[in-house]
């Protein structure tokens, strides 16, 4: 068989039959559910007197609506602890495996699949939630799907889905002192447009992804999906298989061995033929932050807030509505804005290594007058090993508030809201208008090690001169 990506090789070994519409009916290895795109796609089960196919190969837990600060039931938030009941039913009706508040597993879906080794390579993976192309780092082929799809999954197995094009996105060198994944993809993002990746998975590789922690893998796959791109993925080698050695889920004795095996034979072929390739230099990357209101607005730290005549015609009118909403001044340095609020946590930025790097910045330092910030671990297991480790009271002596697991001020489905316009400064994915729970709330999007500087200078400041 001729070379073939780790893309087409996953397809074509989930492959069901093709539909006569012409989408390729595809097998789910894995279906992660939450309580925010589950409760009507039980419903619809239900009415339908339809079971759930494989409840061995769904997973739950709560995230999106969880308080991070009172998680005492009942909820305060009355719709919320109805959200919460109604997926307790729903799992213990079909038999679904739940991590709870207090399983001590708990914690966001793409945060704790990963940490419970349940996300494995060379997997198809779904979930109602938009940044699934986490799993990717893994070598998984993942979907965010909507409502209805979760509804498929449920009852089938599997999803209806129109094959990709694969661009490879090579990234080669060193990453600079101060400069993260989370620069990296807001870098690609900011270049490649927001659109870019429509109709593509993107495969990132070169001797950059090669040098990253697992973690890092997924804070790029996080956020491949901002840059339209369906998924995203990172070929499975030896910090994979590191990775996931040991995890509850992975396999173990003479199937670790097979498994490995076979990961290995998943990957792209190194002759294999993409559809597209772009190639950066890791040197070329400075911290990055967005200016605007999407992810792809993005400049460096030391760059100016682009004029709109120097802009391309096609980005001018976004560009404005973006003015308009962020009241940020054309040509002003981004360097030296105003924050109120500092937000580390979420599925791009919320894990151990996230909040240690955060922490090394924020040893001995203080927040600034009036500025609100807080560190929302990604689950329960990071909550405890970050304790363990006293990155908890680093945190509070500086100034910083301490949270339960959740998703917190990503999406603000929770008590956890911008107030008025406030202006934060924040390491998760998407700074689209009223995304931090205030309709007029603005917010700019950095490394976890960004966030820090924000919070303890008041201000967007350059990590890399605390360094
Ligand atoms: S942290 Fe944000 S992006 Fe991630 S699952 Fe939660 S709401 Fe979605």
């Amino acid at each position: 068989m001729s070379a073939r990506t780790l893309f087409d090789k996953v397809w074509d070994l989930h492959t069901v039959g093709i539909l006569p519409s012409g989408q390729t009916q595809l097998f789910i290895g894995l279906h992660l559910i939450h309580e925010v795109t589950s409760p009507q796609a039980f419903a619809m089960l239900r009415e339908r007197g339809l079971k759930v196919l494989y409840p061995d190969r769904t997973v739950a837990t709560v995230d999106h609506i969880v308080p991070t600060d009172n998680q005492v039931r009942p909820f305060v938030d009355v719709l919320a602890e109805e959200m919460m009941q109604y997926l307790e039913k729903s799992c213990k009706e079909h038999g679904i495996r739940f991590y709870n508040i207090g399983s001590g597993s708990q914690g966001i879906v793409h945060v704790i699949a990963p940490e419970l080794g349940l996300t494995q390579p060379g997997m198809t993976i779904a979930c109602g939630d938009s940044h699934t192309s986490t799993h990717g780092a893994f070598g998984a082929i993942a979907f965010g799907i909507g409502t209805s799809q979760v509804r498929d999954v449920l009852a089938s197995q599997t999803l209806a889905l129109s094959k990709l094009k694969v661009r490879k996105i090579e990234v080669n060198g060193k990453l600079p002192p101060g400069v993260y994944a989370k620069d990296v993809i807001l870098h690609i993002i900011r270049t490649l447009g927001v659109k870019g990746g429509v109709g593509y998975a993107y495969e990132f590789a070169g001797t950059t992804f090669e040098q990253m922690s697992m973690e890092e893998r997924m804070t790029v796959c996080n956020m491949a999906i901002e840059g339209g791109a369906r998924c995203g993925y990172v070929n499975p080698d030896q910090v994979t298989f590191e990775y996931l050695k040991g995890r509850d889920f992975a396999p173990k004795g003479e199937d670790w061995d097979k498994a490995v095996e076979w990961w290995t034979s998943i990957r792209s072929d190194e002759d294999a033929v993409y559809d597209d390739v772009v190639t950066f230099e890791a040197a070329e990357i400075a911290p990055t932050v967005t200016w605007g209101i999407t992810p792809g607005q993005g400049i460096a730290i030391n760059e100016v807030v682009p004029i709109p005549d120097t802009l391309p015609d096609s980005e001018k009118a976004i560009a404005q509505e973006a003015y308009s909403y962020m009241h940020l001044n054309p040509g002003a340095p981004i360097q030296g804005t105003k924050v109120d609020v500092c937000f580390i946590g979420s599925c791009t930025n919320g894990r151990i290594s996230d909040l240690r790097e955060a922490a090394k910045f924020a040893k001995g330092k203080r927040v600034a007058e009036g500025v609100k910030a807080f560190v929302v671990p990604g689950s329960e297991r990071v909550k405890q090993e970050a304790e363990a480790e006293g990155l908890d009271k680093i945190f509070q002596e500086a100034g910083f508030e301490w949270r339960e697991p959740g998703c917190s001020m990503c999406l603000a489905m929770n008590p956890d809201k911008l107030q008025g316009s406030q202006l934060s400064a924040s390491s998760s994915n998407r700074n689209f208008k009223g995304r931090q729970g205030s309709a007029t709330g603005r917010t700019l999007l950095m490394s976890p090690a960004m966030v820090v500087a924000a919070a303890v200078k008041g201000e967007v400041f350059d990590v890399r001169e605390l360094l």
